[in-house]
């Protein structure tokens, strides 16, 4: 049995599934208001019902209905503001071309026609007696009857064309796939969506022979309707979020940290982001998108919406929410959306503001952030130069300090010698490569402190942003240290003169590697070392250069 193939026109369901969930959002605000409006909005709900047989799937709701006059205007025509356009270049597209549109835009009630010969709509308005019954087969025309009995609400039944597992289109009657599409498109709209099991064998009697019943079918609620984000912190529990976390991420890890955000105003959305605990596998693979699940009001839309977050902060998984975007919305238009731009902007605030309250808070937690993400977080000093001294900020470094605590800046700044105004670095493979060079020997002697920077992208940032906090960071590596003010690394015209020819001699015999050679008082224990001038290239950079060519 080939179950479980998603494909684009099962959009349908959750087009549908859509439209019925804000039929009963829209009669359930009119309830509250118009005591007189003789509705029932006691057992609101969205129910499917398949037939294998008759080859058809309804689904129906009880919600706010439509009248006649609605049904002409919003379904007769099928014409309905940003679709029409779309089925213009739908008609100019071949039919497999077409459908591949509407299942990956939707295009709301017309997509049912990706999957059926012939739509019959049966609705009542909330308040009206009579109802209408409006059917085609989507050619454009359509029929209007009044009915009589109609429920209140809409029902729309779809007559499914043959099932065609070549072209990998589901049976729409097969209760199976209609579980797991409601479980993948529409698992958290808030309105329970039911549907009748197909009625059982009856079972193996257990004692005697007395025949069995045949089991009733169950109704089955398919959608766990707990849109989580949509609650506040206190309403929901630690183990809640966590499963959701693991729903959400496919990890079986806890989290390290959940953020849970309600904006209102401008644009209104709600997200709900997880730090994780572990490290994915392939959190260095260039593949790796973003764990950002966007919604529209409780309507699945897509995973991985790369826009809503930065690279360097791709390990924070969870779900965002937007009210005001269309269930159309695709990448190409998320990428130049200014409200998905305004709340992207609003979750990194949020994303680094976390990272240093944990930082502040919980240094066992932070620690743990620090192995597994850091590496990753710090891609934003370099990508994101708005908020690099909050990144910058919210890291930690290795340090002469400590042989195995990592620094963070304000705590070097704290440490500071007197005199001393600039936070001292150096960069290389590793730690014990950095520490064996020459180059830390006076500030070893002196009891400086020099951060030691050895990832790769260390490198880069380090140069892109130059300071902490107003304190310039300088590396060791390069120029004159100024060590003590004044007399640091000064040598004077004596020394000179008595080393003269010595220093001579040195700069005409390496003149092909060297631009000059000079005395220092910055080494204590090495005869020599090789330092670049201020605005040259570290030879950590040189190297990264050199390595790609340049
Ligand atoms: P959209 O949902 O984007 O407005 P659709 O084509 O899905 O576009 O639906 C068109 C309109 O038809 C809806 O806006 C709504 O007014 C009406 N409609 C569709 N389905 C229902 C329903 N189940 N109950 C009440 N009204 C509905
Ligand atoms: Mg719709």
């Amino acid at each position: 049995m080939v179950h479980s193939i998603y494909s684009n026109k099962d959009s349908f369901l959750r087009e549908l599934i859509s439209n019925a969930s804000d039929a009963l959002d829209k009669l359930r605000i009119e309830g509250l208001t118009d005591k007189d409006l003789g509705a029932d909005i006691s057992d609101l709900h969205i129910r499917l019902t398949p037939d294998a047989q008759a080859r058809t799937l309804t689904i129906s709701d009880n919600g706010i209905g439509m009248s006649r006059d609605e049904v002409i205007d919003l379904i007769g025509t099928v014409a309905k503001s940003g679709t029409a356009e779309l089925r213009r270049t739908l008609a100019e597209a071949d039919k497999a071309a077409s459908e591949e549109l509407i299942g990956q835009f939707g295009v709301g009630f017309y997509s049912t026609f990706m999957v059926a010969d012939e739509v019959t709509l049966v609705t009542r308005k909330a308040g009206e007696s009579v109802g209408t019954r409006w059917s085609s087969t989507g050619d454009g025309t359509y029929t209007i009857d009044d009915v009589d009995d109609a429920p209140q609400g809409t029902s729309i039944t779809l007559a499914l064309s043959p099932v065609d597992e070549e072209n990998a289109v589901n049976d729409y009657t097969d209760r199976f796939v209609l579980r797991q599409l409601v479980k993948k498109y529409s698992d958290f709209i808030a309105w329970p969506i039911r549907m009748l099991s197909e009625p059982t064998e009856p079972t193996e009697p257990t004692d005697g022979d007395d025949t069995p019943e045949p089991a009733e079918p169950v109704d089955e609620t398919l959608n766990s309707q707990k849109a989580l984000w949509s609650k506040s912190k206190s309403e929901v529990s630690d183990e809640e979020y966590a499963d959701f976390y693991r729903h959400v991420s496919h990890a079986w890890d806890e989290p390290l940290e959940t953020i849970s955000l309600h904006a209102e105003g401008t644009f209104e959305y709600q997200a709900l982001l997880f730090i994780p605990t572990q490290a994915p596998f392939d959190l260095f693979m260039r593949e790796r998108s973003s764990g950002i699940h966007l919604y529209v009001k409780r309507v699945f839309i897509m995973d991985d919406a790369d826009e809503l977050m930065p690279e360097y902060l791709r390990w924070v998984q969870g779900v965002v929410d937007a009210a005001d975007l269309s269930l159309n919305v695709s990448r190409e238009i998320l990428q130049q959306d200014r409200q998905i731009r305004a709340i992207r902007r609003r979750l990194v605030k949020k994303v680094i503001s976390t990272v240093q309250e944990i930082a502040d808070t919980r240094p066992d937690d932070y620690k743990t952030f620090w192995e597994n993400f850091g590496r990753a977080f710090k891609e934003g000093l370099v990508n994101d130069a708005d908020n690099a001294q909050a990144i910058l900020k919210a890291s930690m470094f290795a340090s002469t300090q400590s042989e195995t605590e990592q620094t963070r800046l304000a705590d070097y700044v704290t440490r500071m010698a007197d005199g001393q105004d600039v936070i001292y670095y150096m960069t290389g493979e590793s730690r014990t490569q950095i520490e064996s060079s020459p180059h830390l020997e006076a500030f070893r002697a002196k009891g400086i402190e020099v951060l030691l920077l050895s990832d790769p992208v260390d490198e880069v940032w380090v140069g892109a942003v130059g300071e902490f906090d107003g304190t310039k960071l300088v590396s060791v590596a390069k120029g004159v240290v100024d060590l003590e003010g004044d007399d640091a690394d000064k040598i004077d015209d004596a020394q000179n003169e008595e080393f003269k020819p010595l220093l001579d001699w040195l700069g005409e015999s390496l003149a092909d590697e060297v631009s000059s050679v000079r005395l220092t008082s910055r080494l204590t224990d090495s005869a020599a070392c090789l330092v670049g001038d201020e605005f040259s290239m570290t030879p950590q950079l040189e190297k990264l250069y050199r390595a790609s060519g340049q």
